[in-house]
């Protein structure tokens, strides 16, 4: 998989994808992250990668042409068709299951934005608008370092055993995972339970079952309402016959 990211900070990103899972995983060539500063795309002498917005405000908004040169020449070197997504507190809330549908695409395209936001004309470049949370970031940076992060270790190998992919909160149902232990199996007063010391691996798994449920009934009591059914079809596509 190749990741690229567009951003007028790149050094904010550079250390973070030479480190840990991610780090391995790129010299290993199972993932390829490519960082690009978004000023390499303007072609006036200062540049200049914002302007004040149409309509009067505050602040300063990221202009269309850079991204737009950005993402064409980042696809030039592509053989695949990329999913590009811009980062945006009004998007798509991004989540497990738009990480795994991205961790199937052979490349994707993040675009960072900062100050007042990015010209909104760059959607139409765009097939995802996503946001990490309802709440405001100074910039893309972090959402795309996030969303970099969540889909690469999605990858097939990039993660040494997929079971512990599998295990973790929110991969298959809408629970969060169970609490993990290590050693000492007692410290300063506080014990490891009983049952996960005892080897038996039906106990086992019937405990860090119900200490899901728990922990997810105590922190996001949320995920365990029920959804709301799908949509029927509209009238007209399909259904009869
Ligand atoms: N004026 C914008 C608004 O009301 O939505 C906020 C702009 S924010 C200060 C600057 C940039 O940070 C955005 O263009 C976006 O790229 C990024 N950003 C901020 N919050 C984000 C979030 N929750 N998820 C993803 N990106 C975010």
């Amino acid at each position: 998989m190749r990741i690229d990211i567009v951003t007028i900070f790149p050094q904010m990103l550079t250390g973070f994808f030479d480190a840990g899972v991610i780090g391995a995983a790129r010299q290993a060539g199972l993932v390829q992250i490519h960082i690009h500063d978004l000023r390499d795309f303007t072609t006036d002498r200062h540049r200049q990668v914002d302007d004040r917005p149409y309509g009067g405000g505050p602040g300063m908004v990221l202009k269309p042409e850079p991204f737009f040169r950005a993402v064409e020449s980042i696809k030039n070197q592509l053989s695949v068709a990329p999913r590009v997504i811009l980062l945006s507190a009004q998007g798509k809330l991004f989540t497990q299951q738009i990480a795994k549908e991205l961790a199937q695409e052979r490349a994707i395209i993040l675009l960072c934005g900062r100050y007042e936001g990015v010209d909104e004309r760059v959607l139409h470049i765009c097939t995802d608008e996503l946001s990490i949370g309802d709440y405001v970031l100074s910039g893309g940076e972090a959402a795309a370092a996030v969303i970099a992060e969540c889909v690469a270790r999605l990858v097939p190998g990039v993660v040494g055993k997929q079971e512990s992919i599998e295990h973790d909160s929110f991969y298959n149902e809408r629970l969060l995972g169970p609490p993990q232990y290590t050693r000492p199996p007692e410290f300063r007063g506080l014990r490891v339970p009983e049952v996960l010391l005892t080897g038996d691996h039906q106990k086992i798994e019937e405990f860090r079952r119900r200490a899901a449920l728990e922990k997810t009934l105590k922190n996001r009591p949320d995920l365990l309402t029920p959804l709301p059914p799908a949509p029927l079809p509209s009238e007209g596509e399909g259904g009869k016959g």
